[in-house]
């Protein structure tokens, strides 16, 4: 099965992401992963993108849509993925239908993670991560209380790039909310509970759409 993840920065794509992978054995894509990596090992996609990421205003959509692309061709997509942040814009989502429909596959569901803003700006501003296995946890958590690694937060956490993503958000993303229900394809999902909660309404669409 074939999911996009919406939903705000912090509505906690990237936490149901990591759990449906493990649930269903399909391939994550996160492009703000590939991104940071990017940019982290220092490679010409990373030296583009970094200046964008730390406004938290969006990388151009060729470079985007090129970088998931090459992504959707790699063996383990095959068996399924999930988009986690992209697509983040029009052009993208028309960008993917006809990547999609070239490589004869199509998008099953997309699940639209809601969290009141108040919500976001609290979460994404004590949002820290593991700089050894990407778990997301808080400012609670002094180390990873998975592997016990170093955690760290984000450069587009701070105050001024929240406020930015949140504005690109409504703007730019927003609208594949309609984009999606227009093809009958949203799923919403009440995102503002526990994890557990959250991904077990997940699992309820999930098993729906494979019914
Ligand atoms: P994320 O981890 O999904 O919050 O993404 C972090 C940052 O990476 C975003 O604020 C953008 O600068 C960039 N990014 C990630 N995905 C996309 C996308 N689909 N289109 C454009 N920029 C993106």
């Amino acid at each position: 099965m074939n999911f996009v993840l919406l939903g705000a920065p912090g509505a906690g794509k990237g936490t149901q992401a990591k759990k449906m992978v493990r649930e269903y054995g399909i391939a994550h894509i996160s492009t703000g992963d590939i991104l940071r990596a990017a940019v982290a090992d220092k490679t010409p996609l990373g030296a583009k993108a970094k200046t964008y990421m730390d406004a938290g205003d969006l990388v151009p959509d060729q470079l985007v849509i090129d970088l998931v692309k090459e992504r959707l061709d790699k063996p383990d997509a095959k068996k399924g993925f999930i988009l986690d942040g992209f697509p983040r814009t029009t052009a993208q989502a028309v960008a993917l239908d006809t990547e999609l429909s070239e490589l004869g596959l199509e998008i099953d569901g997309a699940l639209s993670i809601n969290v009141p803003n108040e919500q976001i700006v609290a979460r994404l501003s004590s949002r820290r991560l593991c700089q050894e296995c990407g778990y997301i946890g808080s400012e609670a958590d002094l180390t990873c209380p998975k592997c016990g690694g170093k955690m760290y937060q984000r450069d587009d956490d701070q105050p001024e790039a929240i406020h930015n993503r949140l504005e690109v958000y409504d703007k730019q993303t927003a609208p594949l909310i309609d984009y999606y229900k227009g093809k009958n394809l949203l799923y919403d999902v009440d995102g503002n509970r526990p994890v557990d909660q959250v991904l077990n309404d997940i699992k309820e669409i999930v098993s729906e759409l494979q019914a």
